[in-house]
């Protein structure tokens, strides 16, 4: 195992308004998260698993604490600096694929990496690489809407590590699935992660597919609880 984990987080904080209330959803969340391994996050409906994603996935600012990308302290970079990470460094899957409709499985996964910098062919090269690794290529050429909903999501993944991050936020990834394209998904993702050393915090509600996963925590009262 590397020596840096993927992804830190140390006393993070969060709270939101409401009204009169200040609602403290993050108390002091720490736990780090090493490459290669996935881990699962379970926790009721608002416990505040979004929430943080949004703090690892540097989509939004802790009110105190430290996160750290790949052993790098984010709190007092620039905008830009973090933007720069989160494309970089972070993929990130949704509950929603969120695929462009106009373009095949090919263009999506291809188009990050262009505006990454890379040449046309090399990306759609890696596109079809990793779209055949994760059992898509037969349908290289497919839209989204010729797509299934299982085949929709492993799109999305293959587009969430096109530019080879180091680390894998999925929200609900498979919340929209049926239980057995949701255990088809699971496993591709699994084995990604694997190949690729990838370090995956991943928030379901799934708790047989979270059993696949390397480590199970779960959000307790605004702090990070490891699960058996
Ligand atoms: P989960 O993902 O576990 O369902 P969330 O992180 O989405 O939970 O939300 C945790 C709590 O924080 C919820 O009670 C939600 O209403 C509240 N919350 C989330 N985002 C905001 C916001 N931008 N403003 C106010 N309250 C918020």
């Amino acid at each position: 195992m590397e020596k840096v984990p993927a992804l830190h987080l140390e006393d993070v904080r969060r709270s939101y308004q409401q009204g009169e209330h200040e609602l403290a959803i993050l108390r002091g969340a720490t736990f780090s998260v090493w490459p290669g391994e996935s881990v699962a996050l379970i926790a009721p409906s608002g416990a505040g698993k979004s929430t943080l994603l949004h703090m690892a996935g540097l989509l939004e600012h802790p009110d105190g604490g430290e996160v750290y990308i790949n052993g790098k302290p984010t709190a007092k970079l620039s905008d830009a600096a973090r933007t720069a990470i989160r494309r970089s460094d972070i993929g990130f899957v949704y509950q929603f694929h969120h695929l462009l409709p106009e373009f095949t499985a090919t263009e999506n996964v291809t188009l990050p990496q262009m505006i990454a910098g890379l040449d046309k062919r090399e990306a759609a090269k890696r596109a079809n690489e990793l779209l055949n690794f994760l059992g898509l290529g037969e349908r290289l050429d497919h839209r989204p809407s010729e797509l299934s909903g299982g085949e929709q999501q492993r799109v999305a993944i293959a587009r969430a590590v096109a530019n080879a991050p180091r680390l894998l936020l999925a929200d609900e990834p498979t919340g929209n699935l049926d239980p057995g394209t949701a255990d088809h998904v699971f496993g591709t993702l699994s084995k990604l992660v694997e190949a690729t050393k990838l370090a995956a915090v991943i928030a379901t509600h799934n708790l047989e597919l979270a059993r696949r996963m390397t480590r199970r925590v779960t959000l307790r009262e605004g702090t990070i609880v490891e699960l058996e």
